[in-house]
């Protein structure tokens, strides 16, 4: 599965040490990438950020390389054996260490940008901004299922088939029902479920679904953790830990989604 806000706000986190340091040259071993050796070696690092699922490093000069690593991508200091026929770039800082975009299903971008602030994303749920009273007024402009509004990046930036599905479950909420048509309580505890699914799956360093090369690792030692703590997600036919109903699969927009029909109403 692509690396939702808990992946990428890990990947994010072990980049800190990054931070200060210079690009003393880099490897730009895939032309298809928007960014060349050039662009960046010799600036320093100001900064590391996530924005939804963007990686943000700010450079000294007020430039952003703005990294997104849709299907398989993950940026991080270490790169095991098996994953070095995937890598498409790679930083040398300063200090000796160095930066591996490593992307085995070579979906991920790269961009330099002179102001990467992408105006369409919408609020970061773990950011101050995203409130009770936020959630209800952008759900209740929305007639899209609670599902889709979800996933749609321009709404809450960030949240991904897994987390959606999740939280939806914790809410209690079917995935079905339409956005504005949830009640303030329910808006309520879907915000609180939200907040609560992607800060638990932080601390846990996010969820790791198999052990093929282009499954996401926080780092090329350890797994992930979160995957232990699925309700719903990639359990279809097994019992609801909540009820003991079997959890359901529906497809909403070609994506699918697992619920409890008898406790998420
Ligand atoms: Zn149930």
């Amino acid at each position: 599965m692509p690396p939702e806000l808990p992946e990428v706000e890990t990947f994010v986190r072990g980049l800190a040490p990054a931070v200060g340091r210079t690009i003393a040259s880099a490897d730009v071993l895939d032309t298809r990438l928007a960014v060349t050796a050039e662009d960046i070696a010799g600036a320093r690092i100001a900064a590391i950020l996530r924005r939804g699922k963007y990686i943000r490093i700010e450079l000294e000069d007020g430039r952003k390389l703005i990294v997104h690593l849709r299907m398989s991508g993950r940026l991080r200091f270490d790169c095991d054996e098996c994953e070095r026929d995937y890598v498409r770039m790679v930083l040398h800082l300063d200090d000796g260490t160095a930066v591996y975009f490593v992307d085995p299903r070579r979906l991920g971008t790269a961009d330099v940008c002179e102001d990467g602030d992408d105006e369409t994303l919408g609020v970061e749920p773990l950011g101050p901004q995203f409130t009770k009273a936020a959630l209800r007024e952008l759900a209740g402009r929305s007639r899209a299922p609670i599902k889709s509004f979800l996933l749609d990046q321009r709404k809450v930036a960030g949240i991904g088939n897994i987390y959606a599905a999740e939280a939806l479950w914790q809410a209690r909420i079917d995935p079905r029902r339409r956005a504005c048509e949830l009640s303030n309580v329910e808006v309520d505890r879907l915000h609180r479920a939200i907040v609560g699914v992607l800060g638990e799956a932080v601390s846990q360093l996010g969820t790791t679904l198999g052990s093929s090369v282009s499954d996401y690792r926080p780092t090329a030692a350890e797994g992930a953790m979160y995957q232990n703590h699925l309700a719903v997600y990639g359990r279809e036919g097994e019992p609801c830990e909540r009820c003991g109903d079997p959890i359901e699969r529906v497809i909403q927009a070609g994506r699918s989604t697992c619920f409890c029909p008898k406790c998420q109403r």
